[in-house]
């Protein structure tokens, strides 16, 4: 098999390169469900780590790529006064407006895109054995499923998902129930798993769960360097 490094060295950089290289592995699940926990316990186990929704909070912090085009398009008054996103006001103006979310989406997502990009490319070239991204929307985004080698998912009941993030958060209920109304149900996502994570227990439980993950994450990329 080529060296990750030769294969990435010799092509454009896009996503597609990374393909048959190394495992790519999606991580998705709802608003509160454990994604950045499992992420974070993978990450500590050596997998590479691209946390979409960390860009995406990146380019609308202060001085973030995505802050001057949302000031030009929106209006300053969507920029609050430490230089960021205000996100309560534009998550409202997206519920109200589905033209805004369109909008907005099509300031963000070449920005993410972009920086996904590079963060996927530069962890391969370090050596990460296996690729990560964490993608909060990606069953509803479509293009993730045909690039990915395994999708799994964060699963806990919802009234789980709304404590959490109600904890987590300054979000009231009504604002929360509204975020999982807007996202996939339990039942899709469920559906399309390759794996499950099961994380309505103690966070202590989800370790032995997310080291199954990573071995059986291993032996694809075993696998992989056996086919090539
Ligand atoms: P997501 O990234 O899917 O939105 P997080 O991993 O951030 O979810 O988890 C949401 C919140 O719930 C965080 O504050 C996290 O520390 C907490 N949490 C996650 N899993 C558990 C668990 N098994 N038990 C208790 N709290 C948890």
């Amino acid at each position: 098999m080529a060296t990750a490094s030769l294969l990435l060295d010799s092509e454009q950089p896009c996503l597609s390169s990374l393909k048959r290289v190394l495992p790519l592995i999606g991580l998705t699940g709802g608003i509160g469900s454990g994604k950045t926990a499992v992420s974070d316990l993978l990450g500590k186990l050596g997998a590479g780590i691209i946390d979409t929704d960390l860009i995406a909070h990146q380019i609308t912090a202060p001085q973030g790529a995505a802050i001057q085009s949302i000031k030009d398009s929106f209006g300053a008054e969507f920029i609050d006064s430490s230089g960021a996103l205000d996100r309560s006001k534009m998550r409202a103006l997206v519920f109200a407006k589905p033209e805004a979310r369109k909008a907005l989406e099509a300031i963000t997502h070449p920005l993410i895109r972009q920086e996904t990009i590079r963060q996927a490319t530069h962890l391969a070239k370090s050596g990460a054995p296996y690729l990560v991204f964490v993608v909060p929307l990606l069953l509803e985004s479509g293009s993730w499923e045909t690039l990915i080698d395994l999708l799994v998912v964060v699963d806990c009941p919802e009234a789980t998902q709304i404590e959490r993030v109600m904890q987590r958060s300054n979000l009231s209920r009504q604002e929360v129930e509204k975020i999982l109304q807007a996202q996939a149900t339990r039942e899709q996502r469920l559906t399309r798993a390759d794996m499950v994570i099961q994380n309505q227990g103690a966070l202590g439980d989800l370790e032995p769960e997310v080291i199954r993950l990573h071995q059986k994450i291993l032996q694809i990329q075993k696998d992989l360097l056996s086919s090539s």
